[in-house]
């Protein structure tokens, strides 16, 4: 059985390298997108996988915002939240007038 061989493309002088249009169609790979470059884990190759930008949590895409360095949706965010413990109101006795 002959190895699995994909598109072959040629490497530029800047180490640049085309990915084929039909595999970007079919990973959804648009321009400006970030990709993760890594050897394989037997060694003997390159994997390249599009980094999705998801919820560290749960995965989820909705809402991101970076915290941290990490990207946290807004149904997390709202779950971190109601899980605080509620601020206590100043008591009467504590709280001084100006004037
Ligand atoms: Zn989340």
């Amino acid at each position: 059985m002959s190895p699995v061989r994909g598109v072959v493309r040629k490497i530029d002088h800047l180490g640049r390298i085309v990915i084929p249009v039909e595999i970007r169609r079919v990973f959804g790979i648009v321009p400006g997108d970030d990709l993760d470059i890594a050897l394989s884990s037997d060694g003997v190759g390159i994997t390249v996988t599009k980094v999705e930008n998801t919820c560290t949590i749960c995965a989820g895409t909705d809402g991101l915002v970076e915290f941290k360095g990490k990207l946290l949706c807004i149904t997390c965010r709202r779950s971190m939240v109601a899980t605080l413990p509620m601020s206590t109101p100043p008591s009467p006795q504590n709280i001084t007038g100006v004037g």
